[in-house]
């Protein structure tokens, strides 16, 4: 028993897409070592490992602005509520794992999440050791993670804001943390409504995982790799999101993973490598990485560009600039359609994109102030040159 099962609420036609027995990403299962947290970029940076400047940066370049700071404060102070002890008796419902898939994914609909999945929680996607902040030059504190199942749940950064901004501007961590709160909030309200059923669930978001999201994200069909980095993109929000994840033994249903012709897309169109500041993008092909063949990224320079930018908040160019990054209008509908179906349309539509003007900001539909805290504790707000509000 696997696939999909038509709900209710699903808000994009995810049961037209072409289901696949693997993702289309090639993973060599065997070879992948669990990584340690500390190795990713941004502890890297609150280690030293690119010197003083990014160190100090690292700190406070999300609080610098006083939105992003608000959203990342309220993310912290829910970190410790992720797990929790189950009921001692499971709920008088159906045990059948079909009906259950169907329930939490219209759950998690009812909790405002604009996409969910479900694999099977590989073992290679939980970090071998968590980032230990007493103790940052250790390996860090060892994971243990038996969950059968992992819920994958995906919040939109908004397409309003991406229309206006440039990428690298004031608003990109804002619209960074707003998703990421918002899954780890949808994620442990969901976490503790499964224990309350009787089964044992833990939530994982951006202030406390314990697992590596992309593979995830790929086993429970919700996207496919892109050149983007270790970033996915999925059919109808691009790489517009932010996620969270449920583990669980909860009985479920996995998805498939899916194909709508990333791969052939993100040979052609290289938009994300051309317009990254950070250089931190390559345009060339596919690498071997730690067991998956994808295109490589320079994590030093992605992490640079994003802590240490200091005419913004952060940076998403990659996000704004990419193809995929569109509304879900009629007309998008349609282009995503033909996109996903035909390589014909997938040329067109990587020369279209330039044509048409897309990935440039709208500065007609900006509604936030360029603002700069400079000591990062919300005292002392500087307004910032040039603001067109
Ligand atoms: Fe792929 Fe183009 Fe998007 Fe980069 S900008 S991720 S190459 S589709």
């Amino acid at each position: 028993m696997s696939g999909y099962h038509k709900r209710n609420l699903d808000p994009f036609p995810v049961n037209k897409l072409r289901r696949v027995d693997r993702p289309t990403t090639f993973i060599d299962d065997g070879q992948i070592k669990r990584v340690k947290e500390r190795d990713a970029g941004f502890m890297k940076a609150r280690r030293g490992s690119y010197g003083q400047t990014y160190q100090k940066e690292v700190g406070r370049f999300v609080t610098k602005h006083p939105l992003s700071g608000a959203e990342a404060w309220i993310g912290l102070m829910i970190r410790n509520l992720v797990d929790g002890v189950a009921a001692k008796q499971k709920a008088p419902i159906q045990d059948d794992p079909k009906v259950l898939s169907v329930h939490i994914k219209e759950a998690v609909y009812f909790l405002r999440a604009d996409a969910v999945g479900i694999c099977e929680l590989p073992s290679y996607a939980i970090y071998s050791h968590n980032f230990d902040f007493r103790n940052p030059e250790s390996d860090g504190i060892p994971v243990e993670l038996n969950h059968k199942y992992a819920i994958a749940i995906l919040v939109d950064q908004d397409w309003r804001t991406a229309q206006a901004f440039t990428g690298h501007d004031w608003i990109s961590n804002s619209m960074s943390m707003l998703a990421y709160t918002n899954s780890g909030f949808i994620a442990i309200i969901l976490a503790e409504y499964i224990r309350r059923l009787g089964y044992p669930a833990r939530a994982h978001y951006a202030a406390n995982y314990q697992v590596v999201v992309p593979p995830i994200l790929l086993w429970a069909g919700l996207g496919e790799m892109s050149r983007i980095g270790d970033c996915i993109i999925n059919p109808f929000l691009g790489p517009r999101f932010k996620a969270a994840v449920v583990t669980t033994d909860l009985p479920l249903v996995p998805d498939r993973p899916i194909d709508f012709g990333l791969q052939d897309f993100c040979s052609s169109c290289k938009k994300c490598a051309r317009e990254c500041l950070g250089g931190a993008l390559s345009d060339s092909g596919k690498e071997m990485h730690n067991g998956y063949e994808k295109w490589p990224l320079d994590v030093e320079k992605c992490t640079k560009m994003r802590v240490g930018n200091q005419n913004g908040s952060g940076c998403g160019t990659c996000l704004k600039v990419c193809p995929w990054n569109k509304p879900y209008s009629p007309l998008h509908r349609a282009v995503g359609w033909a996109v996903r179906n035909s390589s014909l349309a997938r040329r067109i539509a990587i020369r279209g994109d330039d044509l048409m003007g897309y990935g440039k900001p709208n500065y007609s539909k900006k509604w936030w102030f360029d603002l700069e805290d400079v000591e990062g504790n919300g005292v002392l707000l500087k307004p910032i040159k040039n603001n067109t509000n």
